[in-house]
């Protein structure tokens, strides 16, 4: 559900900033995702879904995993923990609760396919008729 729900805000916005830029496709999305949130995989998965029938259907989901890193206030240093779920210090075991990387989920960019776009338009016949009505 979570996912689902990730990947549906993610295409709505990409559709949007498609439709701003009067772009049809989009060809890639570029995302960075913490290590922690562990959705890269279900993000790919619920994509593949939501996208069909938007302009984000077929285009590359390219997410760069940010590793988690924690700050130790006791060594007054960021560390990499041992594991995902393991929130002490690696060298002096005491608690790191401070996450410093690894929850982002950031957009990082969106890239359009702009050769599409010019051939849409060429094809078309009638002028005038496109509505620029993109108002949220
Ligand atoms: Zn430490």
């Amino acid at each position: 559900m979570h996912e689902l729900a990730l990947a549906r805000s993610l295409v709505d916005m990409v559709e949007e900033y498609a439709l701003e830029h009067n772009a049809t496709r989009v060809n890639r999305i570029n995302l960075r995702l913490g290590e922690m949130s562990a959705m890269t995989r279900a993000l790919h998965f619920c994509f593949g879904a939501v996208c069909q029938g938007t302009a984000c259907e077929g285009a590359l989901l390219a997410i760069e995993e940010v590793p988690l890193t924690v700050f130790c206030s006791h060594c007054d240093e960021v560390k990499q923990p041992s594991g995902r779920y393991s929130f002490r210090c690696v060298d002096c075991g005491m608690p790191t609760p401070r996450v410093v990387t690894g929850k982002e989920l950031q957009l990082v960019s969106i890239e359009l396919s702009e050769s599409e776009f010019r051939q849409i338009q060429n094809a078309g016949d009638r002028t005038g008729e496109v509505a620029g009505s993109a108002t949220p």
